[in-house]
């Protein structure tokens, strides 16, 4: 049987909770970072469907904000449409009251943290520590054809704004692709193969999870 079922696999760690396997009773955060058109929102989509986790996107929490014409809002739409990161104020604030309001404490969250400051944000005012952080590696020329045939009239998936949206995703992220790296708690998925692909490499990763380990205390142990 696979391990990675999610009915079956959240029944055996509740069952487990005597073990002592730290964390597999507690709430689980899984990072989900790559460039735009690298496939992170296709993936979660099927994390939440078939592993049981709520999926959370920086990406559609700013877009509903836009949509809401809040001030907050205006401000997100300006930053988009010029191909730049949206203050980590804001962002934390809409993360922290949607993981407050979700009933399932297992989150699996796209596009955050993008840089040293939603990485402080993270940690100072969110007070997340990843259990794991998945970084999807995947070529330029890639993510520009997947974005191109996108096409769902997102403000910022035109081609002068994608080269941008791809500079800044490769500048500002990989600081924080690095500290993670230091904890033991990156793994590189490739993810320009095709989308099932991609996600059973994904669902080893969640095996791993569920069997009661967080990646970086794994790692820190076989020192
Ligand atoms: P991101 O959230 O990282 O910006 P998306 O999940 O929105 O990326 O994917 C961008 C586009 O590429 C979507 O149209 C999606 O259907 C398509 N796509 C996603 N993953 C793959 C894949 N592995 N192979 C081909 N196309 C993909
Ligand atoms: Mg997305």
């Amino acid at each position: 049987m696979e391990r990675v079922a999610s009915d079956d696999t959240k029944k055996e760690l509740v069952q487990n909770k005597d073990s002592g396997e730290v964390s597999s009773n507690q709430s689980k955060v899984v990072y989900v970072l790559g460039g735009p058109g690298s496939g992170k929102s296709t993936q979660c989509s099927k994390i939440a469907k078939h592993l049981g986790f709520r999926h959370l996107s920086a990406g559609d929490l700013l877009e509903a904000e836009a949509e809401s014409g809040s001030n907050d809002g205006k401000m997100i739409r300006e930053y988009k449409k010029e191909g730049k990161l949206v203050p980590s104020e804001i962002i934390v604030k809409l993360l922290q009251k949607a993981m407050q309001e979700s009933q399932n404490k297992n989150f699996v969250i796209d596009g955050f943290p993008r840089n040293e400051e939603n990485l402080s944000a993270a940690e100072n005012i969110l007070k997340i520590e990843p259990n794991a952080v998945l970084v999807f590696d995947c070529s330029e020329e890639e993510m520009t054809r997947r974005i191109l045939s996108r096409n769902q009239g997102r403000v910022d998936d035109k081609i002068d704004t994608i080269k941008k949206r791809l500079n800044v995703y490769s500048e500002s992220t990989l600081p924080v692709i690095n500290y993670y790296s230091s904890k033991g708690k990156v793994r590189k998925i490739d993810a320009g193969r095709p989308i099932e692909e991609v996600f059973d490499e994904i669902k080893g990763v969640f095996s791993e999870l569920n069997a009661g380990q967080d990646l970086g205390r794994k790692e820190s142990t076989s020192n």
